[in-house]
């Protein structure tokens, strides 16, 4: 198989990644399973449906202490959804947005060939790092603008705020990484009862630059 993909500076050169059997296995039986446009399109959906469902049912038979409390100030005359009516809500936007999205941008992407060679567990885990580090770029501007446009907040970002709600657990990045980097559940609930500080999901780096890290 041709090496067209460009490793970047901090791949390792390890002999033998810890994966290789797995990655030969899944390249060899369903290589071409694997490049295909459905399959881009449909792993990353489906592996948003099994995290969410997941997550949800954490929610609903999860130790009551996991759960960050729902927000107590909320809208004139709106009522505070019920979980499962929040699981419904999730189901249907995962269906008529995520879905589709995701099938769009595997139609839309250039032709990508996997590497012979596995990657090693530190380079799966610096690619995780770097996706995570680059989704939260995206979702700070993207956040940030529908706090700053009133129009854009109440067609599509009040009802998140309205239907708040969230896991703390007791094993997560925000435990994991050190000097409070990764800002955590804790710290996108103090968003949502501001409004002002906290605007991305992870990590806190843009907050502390653009000045909306809460004092
Ligand atoms: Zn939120
Ligand atoms: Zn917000």
């Amino acid at each position: 198989m041709t090496e067209i993909w460009q490793r970047p500076w901090w791949f390792t050169n390890s002999s033998k990644p810890l994966l290789q059997p797995t990655w030969s296995y899944l390249l060899d039986n369903h290589g071409s399973l694997l490049h295909s446009h459905l399959f881009s399109a449909l792993f990353p959906a489906a592996a948003y449906f099994v995290i969410c469902t997941w997550f949800s049912c954490l929610m609903l038979i999860g130790p009551s202490q996991w759960r960050v409390p729902r927000p107590q100030i909320l809208a004139v005359g709106h009522r505070s959804p019920s979980e499962r009516e929040c699981v419904v809500h999730t189901l249907l936007l995962s269906l008529f947005f995520v879905l589709p999205a995701a099938v769009l941008q595997s139609v839309l992407r250039t032709h990508i060939e996997l590497p012979s060679r596995a990657p090693t567990i530190l380079e799966l885990g610096m690619g995780l790092m770097a996706s995570l580090l680059l989704f939260d770029t995206q979702y700070f501007v993207w956040h940030g603008l529908h706090h700053v446009c009133p129009g854009l907040y109440r067609s599509v970002h009040a009802k998140h705020h309205q239907d708040h709600s969230g896991l703390e657990l007791p094993i997560s990045l925000a435990h994991l990484l050190p000097w409070g980097l990764y800002g955590g559940p804790a710290y996108h609930d103090k968003h949502h009862k501001s409004h002002k500080w906290h605007l991305a999901p992870y990590f806190i780096h843009w907050d502390r630059l653009a000045g909306t890290l809460a004092p």
